[in-house]
């Protein structure tokens, strides 16, 4: 073993990996062009504070799973956990909300979370996130849904879509306070943390993955019976538009996220195979306000980057490789007929292994070069090249251009 290894969690990314990273990265990014978001680079590191204000105090990422350090100057900062919280104080500090009615953000990088590493989960991994500001129209959330729906359904990803209503400022203190009465009643097949939650943040307690909790919540109240007119009629419009356009939806009257910042809408993308969540989102009313900006409703969501690159299976197509293969002394000529073939968009790899024939066509085969371009003294002086197909064997004379 090498005497530097990378931290636990903290993984390289490279090989095939990389390339289904890149693959879902890319598409992704084209589904959110699409629906014509724009993109923003935000800092990896901010004041502690921003993520303990947005996401909450009681939460597992605040309490167990920031990056958290003093500077130099003995100020609290730490590497982003979500993109959220960076985003909306990005939005608040460059003025956003005076230029537009709304505004539709993307982002893509790395976040980095203190958790223990397992299959799909790191302590640095990538998150692509795109939020919209300034509007509390149903439309907003059920566009949201539409592009992970659309995201994964390009995947061909066995996957179930849950979605849920949590409620408002009005309608979930007084669930909240049924929700509490309840958990009494069954507190004595809770785990310590959720007895401990079941007073001050019950929510969360539907959100324990413990198994005799998971058993007790099962009979608690429900959000969605508890939701004032304005909440029920938003979540009835959100599902009546998932309808119309065909979104499969499972409703989840518990599901609850792990962030405190939501409201109304919440959303989960889940693996039926894996098991996890891919993508998860929900809107967040009141976030902006509380961060010091103007009364500014949002919904967003995040990808998982490194876990939906799980899902791709099928062999990513790649531009057709050109092994170019100099024999002889014509190293000048082949750097020429290389240019050309660039110039015509072909990717094109000029051998740097000095060798025979033979041997070079058997590193053309490792690269996966669908062609050897052969390249010798016969071809300088004819100025063409020779096109071999690598795997029926033929072989073709191809003038090069006289520009060349
Ligand atoms: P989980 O329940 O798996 O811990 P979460 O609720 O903490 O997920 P979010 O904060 O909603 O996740 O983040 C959105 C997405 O980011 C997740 O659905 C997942 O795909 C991805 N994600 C979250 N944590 C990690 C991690 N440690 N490693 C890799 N991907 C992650
Ligand atoms: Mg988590």
């Amino acid at each position: 073993m090498s005497e530097f290894q990378s931290l636990r969690g903290f993984h390289d990314l490279l090989g095939e990996e990389f390339k289904r990273f890149k693959y879902v990265s890319e598409l992704v990014r084209g589904k959110l062009k699409l629906y014509n978001f724009e993109e923003i680079v935000l800092p990896v590191v901010e004041y502690l504070e921003v993520f303990r204000r947005s996401i909450g105090e009681a939460t597992d990422i605040v309490q167990k799973e920031m990056f958290a350090f003093q500077d130099r100057k003995g100020r609290w900062l730490a590497l982003r956990p979500e993109g959220t919280a960076g985003a909306v104080r990005a939005y608040i500090q460059n003025r956003l909300y005076a230029l537009k009615p709304y505004t539709k953000l993307f982002y893509e990088g790395p976040m980095f979370r203190y958790e223990r590493p397992q299959a799909g989960r790191y302590r640095q991994f990538h998150q692509i996130g795109a939020e919209v500001f300034g509007s509390i129209d149903p439309l907003v959330d059920a566009e949201i849904i539409q592009i992970v729906y659309e995201i994964l359904s390009e995947l061909n990803a066995k996957v179930i879509i849950e979605i849920n209503s949590i409620g408002c400022k009005v309608c979930r203190p007084p669930y909240k306070e049924a929700l509490s009465t309840y958990l009494r009643t069954v507190a004595g097949h809770l785990c310590e943390v959720c007895i401990d939650r079941s007073d001050r943040n019950p929510l969360r307690v539907l959100d324990c993955k413990v198994p005799t909790c998971k058993e007790a919540v099962k009979e608690a109240p429900k959000m969605v019976d508890f939701l004032c007119n304005e909440c029920r009629e938003h979540y009835s419009k959100l599902k009546e538009y998932l309808t119309l356009l065909s979104i499969p939806y499972r409703e989840n009257p518990h599901l609850v996220r792990g962030l405190d910042y939501y409201t109304k809408t919440v959303f989960e993308a889940v693996s039926e195979e894996l098991d996890v969540a891919l993508i998860a989102g929900g809107r967040y009313d009141y976030l902006v306000e509380e961060m010091g900006g103007p009364p500014t409703p949002a919904v967003g969501f995040a990808v998982g980057v490194e876990r939906l690159s799980l899902l791709v299976r099928e062999g990513l197509t790649e531009d057709p490789l050109y092994m170019l293969i100099p024999f002889g002394d014509v190293m000048d000529y082949a750097l020429l007929v290389a240019k050309a073939l660039r110039s015509e968009g072909k990717r094109v790899e000029l051998s740097y292994k000095r060798a025979g024939l033979k041997k070079q066509l058997e590193l053309a085969n490792r690269l996966g070069a669908k062609y050897a371009v052969l390249v010798g003294e016969e071809e300088r002086a004819g100025n063409f090249y020779t096109l071999k197909d690598m795997e029926t064997g033929h072989q073709l004379k191809i003038e090069l251009s006289p520009a060349m």
